[in-house]
């Protein structure tokens, strides 16, 4: 390569400096800048939201201070891809480009993928993998875990070279990081309470605390939601921002599985950092399960929606206690443990009968860890519309007895209940002033379940179900959830 070459290192999420091949790679002829693309069209896209942009912030700050140690910084381009390679082609520069994948909503996957193929006739453009999903020609679901277990055992990236030179030409319309953050974070207003703070530095906190006490109990608190706070890894938005490596993490498990006294629990954590990638593999064969079922017949069931319901919903409104406390908590800390996550999608998705399509985004605006390719995933599997997995319709008032019996948490998120009789609380007969059920539970659950089944049972529904299973489904006998 020759010497009057810039190497451009572009960030989307892979916000970290350790086992990051992109800039690894990038950074090795000493001569390099680091970009971070920051489309307004994409942070207004589906299931994008203001505390992500939060947690996003903390993220670029970390990143920038560790770059600094590096001779370098972190730049912020403002626009979309098209627009970026405009202001390439507006100078003579030679650039070398190097980018992690990322697995993302159609309109990035749009942007980006034209992006690379108009910017590969003109520069050396290098696209490097992340996370275990396999990616084009080298997709096959026999081997899938096998490829997942070996991505997952290469050697960890070293940390980047340092810059030799640190001076930014001006040939290109960046702003600076703090310019950035003042314009287009600072002036968001917040609409949570307490969220999760970003960068490598509280992944690795979150690591460390997991591996020497939070993971004891693991695996039976991660399904009540106070419990799961503090015994859950809580590394998923890190993982969704990229600020540690699902294989730095994986290697370090294994190497803690060797001594600790929680080699259950972690057994189950290292289940998971598996299924993180099955999921996500399913959007990246198939962008378009973003707007379709993977079931062809199912996107038939909810034809309409009620906006009135789905509103209820997403406020928390919906008179059934526990399910409501579940989605306050969610708004105000953009975290809630998976089986919660169930059974409040399960509950828009039978009970109220309303299209995922529609309920998705709004729920994955409430998380902070928002990846699309889980969260579409799980929607669709908790609505019922895979075809491969069992329909389960989740029971709010069982999951109130079972996960709150004495209703600390519902308390807790609903003070007006405080006084409630326990009993009137699990059952959702609240006599005092609160909103009245949304729907029966029992009627709508039953009326759900005929729906499904009618539909499930047909020849055609079955055939197209091995077809998706050849395409998605996992090869392992144990189970997914
Ligand atoms: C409707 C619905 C939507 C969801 N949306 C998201 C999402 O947008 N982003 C997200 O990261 N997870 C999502 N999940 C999966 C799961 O709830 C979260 O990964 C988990 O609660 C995150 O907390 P943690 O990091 O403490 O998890 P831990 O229990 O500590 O697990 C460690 C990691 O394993 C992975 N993982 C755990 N459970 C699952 C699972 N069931 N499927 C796939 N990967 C898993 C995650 O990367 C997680 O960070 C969703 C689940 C449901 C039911």
């Amino acid at each position: 390569m020759d010497s009057d070459q810039t190497d451009l290192i572009i960030f989307h999420k892979n916000l970290r400096i350790k086992d990051n091949e992109s800039l690894y790679y990038g950074s090795l002829r000493q001569n390099y800048r680091c970009i971070y693309i920051f489309d307004p069209k994409y942070w207004r896209g589906n299931g994008k939201s203001v505390r992500q942009l939060y947690f996003l912030k903390d993220c670029l700050l970390d990143l920038d201070c560790n770059l600094k140690n590096l001779n370098s910084k972190l730049e912020i381009f403002r626009g979309d891809h098209f627009e970026f390679y405009k202001s390439l082609a507006e100078n003579s520069n030679k650039y070398n480009l190097y980018f992690n994948h990322t697995t993302d909503i159609n309109y990035y996957n749009a942007q980006h993928c034209k992006f690379t193929k108009i910017a590969a006739e003109c520069y050396n453009v290098n696209i490097f993998k992340d996370f275990g999903v396999q990616r084009g020609a080298e997709t096959n679901r026999n081997q899938w875990s096998k490829f997942w277990e070996s991505q997952m055992n290469q050697k960890i990236h070293d940390i980047p070279m340092p810059n030799k030179y640190n001076k930014i030409k001006k040939e290109l319309p960046t702003i600076s990081l703090e310019t950035f953050l003042k314009i287009s974070v600072d002036t968001c207003e917040k609409d949570f309470l307490e969220i999760q703070t970003g960068g490598t530095e509280a992944a690795e906190n979150l690591l460390s605390t997991f591996f020497t006490e939070r993971c004891n109990g693991y695996r039976f608190k991660m399904s009540n939601p106070l419990d799961a706070r503090d015994h859950c890894s809580r590394l998923s938005p890190h993982f969704a921002f990229g600020t540690i490596s699902i294989r730095y993490v994986y290697q370090k498990l294994k190497n803690e599985l060797l001594n600790s006294n929680n080699r259950i629990d972690l057994h189950s954590f290292k289940k998971r950092l598996h299924w993180h990638c099955h999921f996500i593999q399913k959007l990246e064969t198939e962008p378009n399960l973003e707007f379709n079922s993977m079931h062809s017949m199912c996107d038939t069931l909810r034809s309409s929606e009620n906006s009135e319901l789905i509103e209820r919903w997403i406020m928390g409104e919906t008179g059934f206690p526990f399910l409501d406390a579940c989605i306050r908590h969610l708004r105000k800390y953009g975290w809630i443990n998976f089986r919660m996550r169930a059974m409040i999608m399960s509950f828009a998705s039978y009970n109220l009968w309303q299209p995922w399509q529609k309920t998705s985004p709004l729920l994955a605006q409430l998380f902070v860890d928002y990846e699309p390719g889980i969260h579409i995933s799980q929607v669709q599997m908790q609505s019922g519309v895979t075809g491969i997995n069992l329909p389960r319709i989740y029971s709010v008032l069982k999951q109130s007895m079972d996960q709150d019996p004495k209703a600390l948490f519902i308390k807790k998120e609903i003070p007006q209940l405080k006084y409630e009789n326990l009993d009137d609380i699990h059952n959702a007969e609240i006599k005092s002033k609160y909103p009245g059920k949304v729907i029966d539970h029992k009627l709508s659950a039953a009326f759900a379940r005929k729906e499904i089944w009618n539909i499930r049972k047909s020849e055609q529904f079955k055939n197209i179900s091995k077809q998706v299973y050849l395409k998605h489904g996992s090869r392992l006998r144990r189970s997914i959830k």
